[in-house]
């Protein structure tokens, strides 16, 4: 048969992320010794606590289905987390667990557009929001901020971004691909725009809350006035090292969640039941448990900071959290190698790829070009070897 897709999934993109993924694996699989910087996941493996929960789940035989929003010790669980760290009081009907934070959003976006709302996006913002936004057939108003603010909107940006359309506004902090966090005085400068306008419901994705160096996490929903309008995301992929294990949930206002709880019956049902079991470990668990990985990003974040930042044509800010650097490199674009130009972040992380065999990710991925991502969950070692390729290659580039 003629092959007939549907507009709405033509329209949706692969995500750069991805895509710089599968181009250096190609070329690993050509023998050639690429260093990862590409991916956003934490290169340690999940804590043995968490594994013996999961074990022990499949023992119990946790191998029948399970109730859609998730099993009623797992929700109480992260209640009693919302509580101990982020000041929320959300009941079980309030919470919905999902097959990865990614789940979560499209069930929020799903369940909240309608045909031509807008919805506000800061850019820098993580890959998936924009496709998503554009797959419900929302408009997506697309915010961006720049290094002078530490990659954060200002609260006059946001209300010159509103319109009688708008219909929601998503960001995530600490902030992929930025590292940015907003501190509560930051998110009171939002949140005081926000009230003006009761319509504009928001979706916090906090996915990386535990993954920040000596600054203080804020959920918007504990501001004033926010709770009632506000979805809290997170999961377990980053702060736990669990990105295969597919969790995510949320707290969010009960209308909001029993349509959320609807949309997944149809499309996934309750998310994977050893997976929840494991769950129930990692989130009633002091964040202290995981300690060990925060000090081993926090070194490597100080020498990745000094040196891209010493790498000329490089800017960097001052990630306050989650594990990448974001370089402003606007200064490299014109430049060429062997006579051809580089016009643009893509092709400068090409350039790295196919010359210094390091591979990141373009800032227009983020919605932000004269950028690249670098990750930093990956060994001293190889951050070490990828900064001293990464000079060789700029050093060879031509005014
Ligand atoms: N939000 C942000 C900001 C992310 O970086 C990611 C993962 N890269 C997700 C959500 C989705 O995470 P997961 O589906 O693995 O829970």
């Amino acid at each position: 048969m003629t092959e007939q897709l549907s507009t709405r999934v033509q329209a949706l993109e692969l995500p750069m992320t991805i895509e710089m993924s599968k181009k250096s694996r190609e070329l690993a699989a050509k023998g050639v010794d690429v260093i990862s910087l590409s991916l956003g996941e934490p290169d340690f493996d999940t804590p043995d606590f968490i594994k013996e929960a999961a074990i022990e789940g499949i023992h119990q035989n946790y191998s029948h289905y399970m109730p859609v929003p998730g099993f009623t010790d797992l929700r109480e669980a992260i209640a009693a987390k919302f509580k101990r760290d982020n000041h929320l009081t959300y009941g079980v009907d309030q919470i919905i667990v999902s097959t990865g934070a990614k789940q979560t959003l499209a069930n929020l976006m799903l369940s909240l557009i309608e045909p031509g709302d807008e919805v506000i996006i800061p850019a820098p913002y993580w890959v998936s929001y924009l496709d998503m936004v554009k797959f419900c057939e929302g408009v997506p108003v697309v915010v961006e901020s720049s290094i002078e603010t530490g990659y954060k909107i200002t609260p006059e940006q946001l209300e010159a971004s509103i319109t009688d359309k708008s219909k929601l506004m998503i960001f995530s902090s600490p902030n992929n691909p930025s590292g940015a966090m907003y501190s509560e005085s930051e998110l009171e400068g939002l949140a005081r725009v926000l009230r003006k306008y009761p319509n504009i419901f928001v979706i916090s994705d906090e996915i990386y809350e535990l993954i920040q160096y000596g600054y203080k996490h804020t959920s918007i929903a504990s501001l004033d006035g926010m709770y009632d309008r506000t979805a809290t995301v997170n999961g377990l992929s980053k702060g736990f090292a669990m990105t295969g294990w597919r969790i995510g949930y949320m707290g969010a206002p009960a209308w909001v969640a029993k349509a959320c709880d609807k949309v997944q019956s149809q499309f996934t049902s309750g998310t994977n039941s050893i997976a929840q079991r494991a769950a129930i470990a990692a989130v009633s668990t002091e964040p202290s448990q995981i300690q060990y990985m925060i000090d081993a990003f926090t070194e490597r974040r100080t020498k990745m900071l000094n040196w891209l930042g010493s790498l000329p044509g490089f800017r960097t800010s001052n990630p306050e959290g989650a594990f990448y650097v974001f370089a402003e490199i606007s200064e490299l674009i014109g430049k060429s190698f062997n006579g051809k130009v580089i016009e643009n972040d893509m092709d400068l992380c090409i350039y790295f790829l196919e010359e210094g065999h390091v591979s990141s990710v373009p800032g227009s991925a983020f919605g932000l070009p004269g950028h690249i991502r670098f990750s930093y969950a990956a060994s001293i070692s190889e951050l070490e070897e990828a900064y001293k390729r990464l000079a060789v290659a700029i050093d060879n580039l031509s005014a």
